[in-house]
């Protein structure tokens, strides 16, 4: 049987500072529909990896793929806002002066009914239909989050990219909110690339997970695989920390 094409793509991307590269010929594929963790330390090159892919650094080698088509090469770019990848990071904040309706509905096409409509129905899902005329400063911080997810959805990106996007709630609320944003994600048949440096995070979000150190990925494949047979020592000292 074929394999279908990845719905994301990267093959060999670079990204040097000061002639350091901190990203170093980093390779990965993305199926449709799966949710692939980048788990790694914190200054292992996570966050420039999913700039690179969402268009707002750009590699100094190697290329991005969505679909099997071209998005960006060394001389070729297509800019951020035609790529249809949606992001969520920690500090993506509502935009204060737009109702909870309006944020979610911000990034959409077509007339006001219908946009309202779509909005309507992704806070109906996430639980806060009844905030849809609210400002985001009424809201608590984990619904906060939860509008940020509905309206990185709303327009149906291709690809979601996230990159911590929990660290900043509370530990009450947070496995909470991993498993309902998991749910939603594969309703709406997202695929998705979530940066995180916690083990643990992974292991409960990722179908796979690629574990990246000094710029490189070091080891790939499903998460008890990784957590049971670590690449190397190093690997195992990552992992310690999850029981
Ligand atoms: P992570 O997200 O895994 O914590 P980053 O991708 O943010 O790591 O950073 C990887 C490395 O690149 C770090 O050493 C960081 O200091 C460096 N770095 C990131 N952005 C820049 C920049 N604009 N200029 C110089 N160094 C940078
Ligand atoms: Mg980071």
């Amino acid at each position: 049987m074929d394999t279908p094409t990845p719905r994301l793509e990267i093959r060999d991307l670079v990204r040097r500072f000061d002639g350091r590269a901190v990203v170093d010929h980093v390779s990965l594929t993305i199926a449709p529909g799966n949710v692939t963790c980048l788990l790694g330390p914190s200054g292992c090159g996570k966050s420039t990896t999913l700039r690179m892919i969402a268009g707002v650094e750009m590699q100094d080698e190697g290329t991005i793929h969505v679909d099997g088509n071209l998005v960006c090469d060394t001389v070729f770019r297509i800019p951020p806002e035609r790529r249809n990848i949606g992001l969520m990071f920690q500090d993506f904040a509502l935009f204060p002066h737009l109702s909870v309706g309006d944020n979610v509905a911000f990034g959409l096409k077509g007339d006001r009914a219908a946009k309202r409509k779509r909005a309507g129905a992704l806070l109906e899902r996430v639980g806060l239909s009844h905030f849809i005329d609210e400002f985001p400063h009424q809201l608590s911080g984990g619904e906060q989050q939860r509008v940020a997810l509905a309206r990185a959805l709303a327009p149906q990106p291709r690809i979601m990219l996230m990159d911590e996007p929990f660290s900043g709630l509370d530990n009450r609320l947070r496995d909470g909110i991993r498993d309902e944003t998991l749910a939603l994600l594969k309703e709406e048949g997202a695929s998705v690339l979530l940066v995180t440096h916690e083990p643990e995070e992974a292991m409960r979000m990722a179908d796979e997970i690629a574990l990246m150190r000094d710029g490189q990925i070091v080891q790939r494949g499903a998460p008890y695989n990784i957590y049971n047979a670590p690449a190397d020592k190093a690997a195992v000292a990552f992992f310690s920390d999850v029981n």
